[in-house]
């Protein structure tokens, strides 16, 4: 693939994120940094967003001074390109106040205040840069105000579209971080604190419910005849199944054994499918990845699938004949 050297976004999180994971975070910045200059990105209006990742990472590795020339070229590079450098200018008013520069930093963020009730983002962004100025209170008091006029602006009835959302989700933002600044500082809960609590756990409520969901989607297993099958008439999609029928049954068993591991009570089945069956299904339809995941939602509804785990001393689920200890069970180890 010709493109193979070029990254995207997502590429550069996980870059940042493999460096935070050994403990070297310095090392991710220099390698993001040399990703930027060498112009191995694949969009390159992804400089100044690269170089903020970096500037962060610096900072992770306790370089402010390091953190702060990398956040200026964002800045730079944000301006070059015509987008808004609001969040880089908010990072480089923290580094400020961590490098004991506070009047600078309060001049840079006086006028970025406004952005709270225009960008869900903007509050926890600005309370960070004015807690590492230790100016909680200030924090408070910017919050406090900003959350009664976004409240203000939401609608009374739940808009459709949404692109309209934008008033709701910049209260929500408002008001939990008003709620996390306001235990920082020890003050007791208003009734905006009430609201923000009953509010983040709706949110984990239905997290937790969309995670039990997911994991409760039955996996799609093919017996071996079926499975060779499969290879013979439709071989993309028994790759993306195997691809041998011995690699099938132990992604399964793992993927299962992974779900059974979350802690979540969850209802693990698989549904047995059928080469022909499936042929039928796809007929007419891109072969992509995701039409095993439509395949599985349409046989969901039509059959019932089987239980798993089989007790130890039961016949495996993969039809093998033997024992589930002597067969599937240990694939999950290996
Ligand atoms: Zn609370
Ligand atoms: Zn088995």
């Amino acid at each position: 693939m010709t493109t193979a050297s070029l990254l995207d976004g997502d590429a550069l999180e996980l870059i940042a994120g493999q460096a935070v994971d050994r403990g070297d975070p310095a090392a991710g910045a220099a390698e993001i940094v040399a990703i930027v200059d060498e112009g191995r990105l694949a969009d390159p209006t992804d400089s100044a967003i690269a170089l903020s990742l970096a500037a962060e990472l610096l900072l992770e590795a306790d370089d402010a001074a390091g953190s702060l020339a990398l956040t200026e070229r964002a800045i730079a590079a944000h301006r070059a390109q015509g987008s808004p450098p609001d969040f880089a200018l908010i990072f480089r008013a923290r580094l400020m106040f961590l490098l004991d520069r506070p009047d600078e930093a309060m001049a840079e963020l006086v006028p970025l205040r406004p952005l709270l009730t225009e960008d869900p983002d903007a509050a926890s962004a600005i309370a960070n840069a004015l807690f590492a100025g230790d100016r909680g209170e200030v924090a408070h008091e910017w919050l406090t105000e900003a959350v009664a006029e976004a409240q203000a602006a939401v609608p009374e009835t739940e808009p459709e579209d949404d692109a309209d959302q934008l008033p709701t989700l910049i209260f929500f933002a408002l008001l939990s971080e008003r709620h996390e600044v306001r235990h920082e500082l020890g003050l007791p809960h208003d009734q905006l604190d009430e609201m923000a609590e009953a509010l983040e756990e709706a949110v984990e409520d239905e997290q937790r419910a969309e995670l039990e969901a997911e994991l409760s989607r039955p996996v799609l297993f093919f017996p071996e005849a079926e499975f060779d099958e499969l290879s013979r008439r439709l071989p993309d999609l028994a790759r993306i199944c195997g691809p041998t029928w011995d690699e099938h049954r132990t992604d399964l068993e793992r993927v299962l054994t992974a779900r059974a591991a979350e802690g979540v009570p969850v209802d693990l089945r698989l549904v047995h499918g059928s080469a022909a069956d499936l042929a039928a299904f796809v007929e007419g339809r891109d072969v992509a990845d995701d039409v095993i995941d439509l395949y599985v939602d349409e046989l969901e509804g039509r059959a019932a699938g089987v239980s798993w785990p089989p007790a130890r001393n039961d016949a495996c689920w993969c039809g093998s004949g033997a024992k589930y200890k002597k067969c599937c069970l240990p694939r999950s180890r290996d």
